[in-house]
């Protein structure tokens, strides 16, 4: 008798659950590059060249392990091209009788997958599917907060006793400073490719080369033993200001000091529970501080997961949701980064390049700009698959739908992430090389963010008006005077209108 075991692209994980549900004799592992999953949509070409690149290793350390790999290249004369056709290939050619996968994350591949055969839950994360269902089974509200609180109780991560480390839950106080003069953020290790991944390179490029992104230079982790080398890196270098500097944003500096982690946590390179505990191993022997860290645990233990149950429970159909009824197509600088909003050209900028961006340059850039301008929630949606290297559906619809353009009408976020210029000045350094004034809300010369902020408060008034965190917002709306309401309006439809 012999098992199947599809491990797809981002279950890069020697411990994926299926490996330890079957005998090693029995089974054959089955991987495969297919034009269904990396063509469609057209993903940028450095997370292609990641994920192949780190597939074909991955195969090869499941061999050393003593497994059989049958992995099925791109080039594959026979290749099918999609995942179930590949799977029923595997069968023949095997003469398997069953078939054991992982869940995938996202509603299209796990319907595919139960055709295939049995199913199981992933193990990699810390709660399963069921179990966020049951917690958020008749709550009010789905407060990330209390989820992180028995997160952290069931992990025991930053935990004394039944109390938390430190007294306080949250250092979130603490952190969110702009950022100061002279400081100097260590850049992540670069890698240098191997013949592997050089070959996956020349592929991409034949394969791929209309894409979005840059490709070259390409110097990724690519194994697991880079992805230690990565997060050995993160916590010795750049966590002890995580914290601080979470928020802000700086002009060329990419990455801050943020871990730069999340493609490699997502395919399965480095697991969520290690990564956190090298965190806390640091703060331990005192070379980190406590703000640093819960800020960073609090990130993965928390949102990570909290996200990830937020799209399991709310349907196929979250994707569609856009209870604002924004309905403007995606502007083409979101392509090409050809804009005057320094701050928008710089984000895109940095996704061209690396496949990536940070937190705040999504969410209080890139996401805040469509929220406010009303861009398609489904075109949105479908821009943030795209261009990184971490966005799979489990992580990326929710980040967009619900933290970034309020389109779930609530579930993830209890206001919308809605901010005008004087937040990006805040926080980065944008506006002082802007051909934009971010003082100005009308006139020439005016932020676009300004009006837009304004803009979208009085035109969602109706659905957004009685939340009571906004209501300090429409306060200052209805302190203008019925002119200025109007010039403000004004602005931004004449900037709406050369989108
Ligand atoms: P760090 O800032 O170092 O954070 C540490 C880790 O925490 C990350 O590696 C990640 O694993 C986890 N994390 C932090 N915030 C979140 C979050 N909101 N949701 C899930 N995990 C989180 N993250 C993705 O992994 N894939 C996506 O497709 C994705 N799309 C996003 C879209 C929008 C509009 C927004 C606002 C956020 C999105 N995020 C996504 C969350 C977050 O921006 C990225 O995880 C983070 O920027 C990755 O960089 P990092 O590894 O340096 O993270
Ligand atoms: Fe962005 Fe406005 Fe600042 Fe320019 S002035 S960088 S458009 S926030």
């Amino acid at each position: 008798m012999t098992i199947i075991l599809p491990v797809l692209a981002d279950q890069l994980s020697l411990d994926l659950a299926s490996l330890k549900a079957v005998d090693r004799a029995d089974a054959v592992i089955l991987m495969a590059e297919v034009m269904g999953e990396a063509g469609a949509p057209k993903h940028h070409k450095t997370k292609i060249a990641f994920l192949f690149s780190a597939m074909r290793h991955h195969a090869d350390a499941l061999r050393e392990q003593g497994w059989r790999v049958d992995y099925v290249a791109l080039d594959d004369p026979e290749n099918s091209q999609s995942l179930g056709g590949e799977v029923d290939r595997a069968k023949a050619r095997h003469n398997a009788d069953r078939v054991v996968s992982v869940e995938a994350g996202c509603w299209r591949l796990i319907e595919a997958q139960r055709s295939w055969g049995e199913v199981l839950s992933d193990d990699r994360f810390l709660v399963s599917r069921a179990w966020f269902a049951d917690w958020a089974e008749g709550r009010k509200r789905l407060l990330m907060e209390d989820f992180y609180r028995l997160m952290r109780k069931r992990t025991g991560l930053l935990m004394d006793g039944d109390q938390p480390t430190g007294g306080q839950w949250n250092f979130d106080a603490d952190n969110r400073k702009p950022p100061a003069k002279g400081l100097v953020y260590p850049a992540p290790p670069q890698f240098q490719p191997d013949d592997t991944t050089e070959a996956v390179l020349a592929l991409v490029e034949a394969r791929f080369g209309d894409h979005f992104g840059d490709l070259r230079p390409f110097a990724r982790a690519v194994t697991r033993e880079q992805a230690l080398v990565c997060l050995a890196d993160f916590v010795e270098t750049r966590l002890a200001r995580f914290g601080d500097y979470q928020d802000a944003m700086v002009a060329g500096e990419d990455g801050m000091f943020h871990s730069q982690l999340s493609a490699l946590i997502n395919c399965g390179l480095l697991g969520p529970m290690e990564v956190c505990q090298a965190a806390e191993a640091a703060w331990t022997a005192g070379v980190v501080p406590l703000n640093a860290v819960e800020g960073f645990i609090r990130q993965i233990i928390g949102w990570r997961e909290y996200v990830r149950g937020i799209h399991w429970i709310a349907g196929p159909d979250y994707e569609s949701r856009n209870v604002l009824g924004a309905a403007r197509p995606l502007p083409s600088f979101y392509w090409t980064g050809e804009t005057e909003m320094r701050c928008m050209a710089e984000a895109v900028r940095a996704t061209k390049q690396n496949a990536h961006a940070h937190h705040i340059q999504r969410l209080m850039v890139l996401a805040n700009f469509a929220l406010l301008a009303g861009i398609d929630p489904a075109e949105v949606s479908a821009w943030f698959l795209i261009v990184y290297a971490d966005a799979y559906e489990w992580v990326e619809t929710p980040n967009v739908i619900g933290m970034g353009l309020f389109a779930d009408g609530g579930l993830m976020a209890s206001k919308p992430y809605a901010a005008g210029g004087a937040y990006i000045n805040r926080m980065s350094d944008y506006c002082r090389g802007c051909a934009y004034d971010v003082k100005k809300r009308t006139g020439e010369g005016a932020c676009p963010f300004n009006s837009l902020y304004w803009d979208f408060l009085a035109r969602n008034r109706d659905r957004l008006g009685r939340n009571h965190r906004l209501l300090r917002m429409y306060d200052g709306w209805d302190r203008f005077d019925p002119a200025e309401q109007a010039r403000i309006q004004a602005q931004a439809a004449g900037f709406l209108a050369t989108l």
